[in-house]
């Protein structure tokens, strides 16, 4: 066919190319109800809202998106109960670290308590407010998408070393980044600035493995508490730590698999985030209460329940500490 004959086949199929009123009025329908839709999402602030249940947002899931809640649980190592649970309506897990540990150590009368969570969890924020209410917790330090792509390609902050007597940086080539007076606020955290002189690193033979072409000097920021997670990810290092962070899955994957396979459960019923709740807490006690039965058994849950009834505890303890 040659060029000629298929432009006229186009045009003819363009000539036929019908669109009847009805559609027209569909379209117009719907132009209408987006426009309305964008009115709202600025009126009410937000990039995401969800008409049948106002709470839900967004969760990225493997498979695809969906508009959901965050199931939040925290697990005892020895027979895992769950001990506290709550609900997130963020996607992510970073500023769930400290409620749920908080909430743990309200339940467990233990001082010696440590959280272990995964790198999910990692916020040196959380971390902070955790050491402040003396909970102590093993997070693994995560590596950004950000840093990877450094490392990767050029020096990472890692090999910038940080002199605390002097309070600077010194960088691969022993130059010195000295602190700058401004600060910069990043989510939420106030970081130091620490720059060297760009006569410095013009004239580095290290300059292609530490800036990019346009970029005249190297900075390096530094959050004002940086010493607690200094500290943190030395703790992390040792072998004691990176011993209960490998057994952590083994501790928490046990409830949500029950919970998932055994009493089939994967999504919630009710709407809005105080339902939700509700929800959430009586399907986290059906399955403590599966777990008391097959741990204890029935014989010992009908003596346990008439212990409570009588408020004499002190005696059943022993028997089930026993038992299990
Ligand atoms: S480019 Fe600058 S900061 Fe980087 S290694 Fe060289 S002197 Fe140091």
């Amino acid at each position: 066919m040659t060029i000629l004959e298929r432009l006229d086949k186009e045009d003819n199929n363009r000539a036929n190319l019908k669109i009847s009123k009805e559609e027209i009025l569909k379209l117009a329908d719907k132009k209408e109800r987006l426009t309305k839709d964008l009115e709202l999402l600025e009126t009410l602030k937000k990039n995401q809202y969800n008409k049948t249940d106002h709470d839900a947002t967004v969760m990225s899931k493997p498979a695809h998106n969906l508009m959901a809640y965050n199931s939040q649980i925290a697990v005892d190592h020895r027979y895992k109960f769950i001990i506290a649970t709550d609900i997130s309506t963020n996607s992510h897990d970073l500023d769930q670290l400290h409620n749920m540990a908080l909430k743990s150590k309200e339940i467990v009368d233990n001082p010696h308590m440590i959280v272990t969570a995964d790198r999910g969890y990692y916020s040196s924020k959380e971390i902070k407010k955790c050491i402040e209410d003396n909970i102590e917790t093993i997070i693994p330090p995560r590596c950004t998408g950000v840093n990877k792509k450094i490392n990767r390609a050029r020096f990472s902050k890692k090999q910038f070393h940080y002199h605390k007597e002097e309070d600077c940086y010194i960088c691969p080539n022993n130059q010195t980044l000295k602190k700058i007076e401004k600060q910069y606020e990043r989510n939420g955290r106030m970081l130091d600035v620490y720059r060297v002189s760009s006569s410095h690193c013009k004239l580095c033979s290290l300059k292609q493995n530490c800036l990019s072409d346009k970029t005249p000097n190297k900075q390096v920021y530094r959050w004002e508490h940086e010493d607690i997670i200094d500290n943190y990810n030395t703790k992390m290092a040792t072998q004691q730590a990176k011993k209960i962070v490998k057994k952590r899955g083994s501790i928490v994957e046990h409830p949500f698999g029950t919970i998932k396979r055994t009493l089939g459960w994967d999504h919630f019923l009710v709407r809005s985030k105080k339902k939700v709740l509700g929800e959430n807490a009586l399907i986290m006690f059906t399955y403590n209460f599966r777990r008391l039965l097959n741990l204890i058994g029935i014989k010992l849950f009908k003596k346990l329940c008439l212990a409570i009834k009588n408020n004499n505890l002190s005696q059943i303890r022993g028997e089930i500490a026993a038992y299990i």
